[in-house]
């Protein structure tokens, strides 16, 4: 059929049930953590092919501009904004740049009660402070993406593979002139039955969690995979990191529990990218002692070069590519030790072993991926 239905372990971007004129896509979590489409009523399919068109993973081209990109590193000259944010404050200070000049905002939020990353529209600058921050799971984009008008002007954001195809959906509506899309170098989306296995861990010392955040920058931003956490039993703030041994710092960067697509179908390393701006942590040497935070920032297309020179409150120093992306993945992931028999205990109900023990199993082979002494 001209539809998604034939399409698997993709990247779960929700695009094909935003232009499914028949409302009969569903996104939902498949049985290894990660977003899927579902066809709901494949008989009112009128094989009008739009899911297809507009689906990243199925064309193998990805839906760029060519223009020369230029590179920096970046950050906001708040202090504050800085300290929040996961590198150096720029995806925000772009936001709120842009809704100076009447743009919305369509970035990431956490929910608590759901424990998931989702999309959301912020019209102001404090309801767009709920972006600040990497959650590092695959983020529920639907909801938000359907409330997107075509006619209005928005900064979206999200992984290249969700901008990829949202840059296709503006494509077929010819809709492009209205939007911002800004992406970042991805390392991959971690399952969410790892992130509600490694949740429930953290409770059963801290209580129901009630804030998160995933990067703290305490011991500086070169030590910062740290996820600091309130818990409801706790007054104290639990921080776990990933130089101490974190469970799931370690699986994520590890790259054992990443999505499928993240393994075999990622077409966005480096600059490969669908949208007018990327950004990221610019690791590497130029800024081996920065403690505050440096971001990678690049304009891919003349609209996101235009955006990043009228964006206020940012420090930018020129940079040649090589500076610019030193540290980032190039190539394809390797294969995944632990993915399997994870996904096996995660599958069941109730787990018996805990993240941190299925770890030591592994830790001489981790270790040694991950360079920890
Ligand atoms: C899953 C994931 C993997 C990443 N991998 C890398 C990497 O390999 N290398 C690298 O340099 N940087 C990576 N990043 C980006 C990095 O963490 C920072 O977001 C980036 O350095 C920009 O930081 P900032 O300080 O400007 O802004 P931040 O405040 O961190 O801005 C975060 C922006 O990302 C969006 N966002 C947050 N969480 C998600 C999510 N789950 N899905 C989609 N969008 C989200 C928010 O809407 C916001 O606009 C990754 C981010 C995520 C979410
Ligand atoms: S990659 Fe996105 S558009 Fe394509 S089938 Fe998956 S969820 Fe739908
Ligand atoms: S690693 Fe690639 S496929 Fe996976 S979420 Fe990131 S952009 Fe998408």
């Amino acid at each position: 059929m001209n539809n998604v239905s034939e399409i698997k372990n993709c990247y779960g971007c929700g695009v094909c049930s935003v232009v499914c004129s028949k409302k009969i896509i569903s996104i939902v979590q498949d049985k290894q953590g990660f977003y899927a489409p579902r066809i709901e009523h494949l008989e009112q399919c009128t094989d009008c092919g739009l899911c297809l068109k507009v689906c990243a993973y199925s064309h193998d081209e990805v839906a760029n501009s060519n223009t020369e990109p230029q590179g920096y590193a970046a950050w906001s000259t708040d202090v504050d904004v800085r300290r929040d944010c996961s590198s150096g404050g720029v995806g925000f200070e772009i936001g709120c740049s842009l809704l100076n000049e009447g743009y919305k905002l369509c970035g990431v939020r956490y929910d608590v009660p759901t424990r998931k990353a989702v999309h959301y529209i912020a019209s102001t600058p404090t309801e767009w402070k709920d972006s600040m921050g990497s959650k590092y799971i695959q983020s529920y984009t639907p909801d938000a993406f359907k409330a997107i008008s075509r006619k209005e002007r928005f900064l979206v954001t999200g992984t290249p593979c969700q901008i990829d195809s949202f840059r296709r959906y503006l494509r077929t509506f010819n809709a492009e002139d209205n939007f911002v899309l800004m992406d970042f170098f991805c390392h991959g989306v971690p399952s969410k039955l790892v992130w509600d296995k490694y949740l429930s861990e953290c409770e059963k010392k801290i209580g129901r969690v009630s804030s998160i955040s995933w990067r703290s920058k305490e011991r500086g931003w070169h030590d910062s995979w740290a996820m600091k956490l309130q818990g409801d039993k706790s007054e104290i703030q639990h921080i776990s990191r990933r130089s101490q041994g974190d469970a799931f710092y370690l699986l994520f960067l590890g790259n054992q529990c990443l999505g499928k697509a993240c393994y075999a179908h990622c077409k966005y390393k480096a600059l490969s990218s669908a949208a007018d701006i990327r950004i990221g942590d610019l690791w590497g040497t130029a800024y081996k002692d920065n403690k505050e935070g440096v971001s990678a920032l690049i304009g891919l297309t003349e609209r996101g070069k235009l955006v990043i020179e009228k964006t206020e409150h940012i420090e930018c120093v020129a940079h040649d590519m090589d500076t610019v992306i030193e540290g980032q993945m190039r190539h394809q992931l390797s294969y995944p030790v632990v993915m399997r028999p994870l996904q096996l205990l995660l599958a069941k109900t109730r787990v018996p072993i805990a993240l941190q023990a299925l770890l030591s199993k592994y830790t001489n082979k981790l270790k040694s991926r991950l360079h920890i002494p």
